[in-house]
């Protein structure tokens, strides 16, 4: 089945590409490409039970209208998934047909965003990724909510999901110590998660907050902490300093830290507070060199700025959703940049994500799946064609980016 599959991924880029020398992508790199099984550093896989909610901590299906990007209005995108071949493929495949999407897609592995993993998502086909936002919000968080209608859906969600953390750590009432929280209910949280093979701690909190995540002291902290209503910007202060506890946590469990780095969906989302260049004096911390960042998404649209962040030694990018927003022309011009620059930490991603039943994780992810092959083979043929790379390099790069330094950053 699986061959099967990379024939046809093959075929799809074949004729996205064209087949001579002569077009976007070098037909023998086209090939190559398509015969890599990738590893998906970001996506939100679906459970082949129905009624699955635990795809995101934040969906994003009921959010005030915004202005649809070109991509996601209705008739975007040509997949081969007919309604009703998903039907029949989950009736034949049973708890095995979301990995069969991965063979459509022509990955191998998938990292699953996901608040708890299920029968039909497991390893080897998919990683965990489980959220920890909702750890950094441990005070009343009714002011926050007012500021829209968007935060008002998303922090109610937090406050649910902190409450479930709550109950998995046996802890009934909120600790009365910041140090107490942190001992009894974030350390054991991010623990749990390990144990249940979680990868990485992915954070939403660009659709909570700004990225600039500040140094705080741990006395400081506590008094916002045992303040219970402190003003926003003392409260902004104590999810500073557990931002960078449960970073530096994961940094101990060999957890790598995720950020959306985007602008991102609804109309109230914030652009400026998810600019990558707010994490700069985290990466700059030298207590949290042990913890590796994965910039999800690629910051679009500062994608010039994410590049230079590269050179730390603990950032990493993906490009997934640019993968699925952008055309494969102007998603590989951002790409060459990275790839001339830093190309160990450049990762393949989709963002499958159930946006509707025209547009599932299936199709999602199929439509960024292959973009995303071929963004990489023009910026790679470009990269050829100009005598930057040989053929051997581009291949090489190509299987970096597809698969190989995720699997170095993971140990998979
Ligand atoms: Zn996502």
């Amino acid at each position: 089945m699986r061959d099967r599959c990379v024939v046809v991924v093959a075929v799809a880029v074949l004729l996205w590409s064209g087949c001579s020398r002569q077009g976007p992508v070098d037909a023998d790199l086209a090939r190559e490409i398509a015969g890599i099984q990738a590893i998906d550093n970001h996506a939100h896989p679906v459970l082949a039970a129905e009624g699955d909610r635990e795809f995101d901590a934040l969906p994003v299906d009921n959010m005030e209208p915004q202005s649809d990007p070109v991509a996601m209005r209705p008739g975007a995108f040509k997949t081969p998934f007919a309604a009703d071949s998903k039907a029949t493929a989950k009736q034949q495949h049973g708890d095995r047909y979301p990995a069969w999407v991965l063979d459509q897609m022509g990955v191998d592995v998938m990292l699953a965003n996901r608040v708890g993993m299920g029968a039909s998502i497991q390893p080897p086909r998919f990683r965990w990724v489980p959220y920890a936002d909702a750890l950094l919000f441990p005070l009343d968080n009714a002011v926050l909510a007012a500021k829209n209608s968007d935060r008002k859906a998303f922090f109610a969600l937090e406050d649910k999901l902190r409450a479930r953390y709550l109950a998995e750590s046996g802890v009934a009432v909120m600790p009365a110590t910041l140090a107490e929280y942190i001992a009894s209910v974030v350390t054991p949280t991010l623990e749990r998660h390990k144990e249940g093979g979680a990868v990485a701690e992915k954070f939403e909190a660009a659709y909570l907050r700004t990225l600039a995540f500040d140094a705080v002291d741990a006395v400081q902290a506590d008094r916002v902490y045992r303040a219970k209503t402190p003003p926003a910007a003392d409260y902004k202060l104590l999810q500073d300093y557990l931002f960078r506890t449960i970073a530096s946590e994961c940094g101990r469990l060999g957890m790598a830290v995720h950020l959306h780095t985007m602008a991102g969906a609804g109309s109230y989302f914030d652009v400026a507070g998810a600019n990558p260049l707010n994490l700069e004096p985290l990466l700059d911390d030298p207590t949290l060199r042990k913890t590796n960042f994965v910039m999800v998404h690629g910051g679009w649209p500062f994608t010039r700025e994410i590049n230079a962040l590269l050179q730390k030694p603990n950032a990493y990018l993906d490009f997934s959703a640019q993968s699925l927003l952008l055309s494969p022309a102007t998603l590989a011009g951002i790409m060459r940049e990275w790839l001339e620059h830093q190309p160990e930490k450049v990762m393949f991603g989709t963002d499958a994500y159930p946006y509707s039943n025209e547009l599932g994780w299936e199709e999602s992810g199929w439509v960024a799946a292959a973009h995303g092959r071929e963004a990489l083979g023009r910026a790679l043929t470009g990269m050829l064609r100009d005598g930057e790379i040989t053929q051997q390099r581009a291949i090489e790069l190509a299987r970096m980016v597809l698969r190989e330094n995720a699997r170095k950053l993971y140990k998979l």
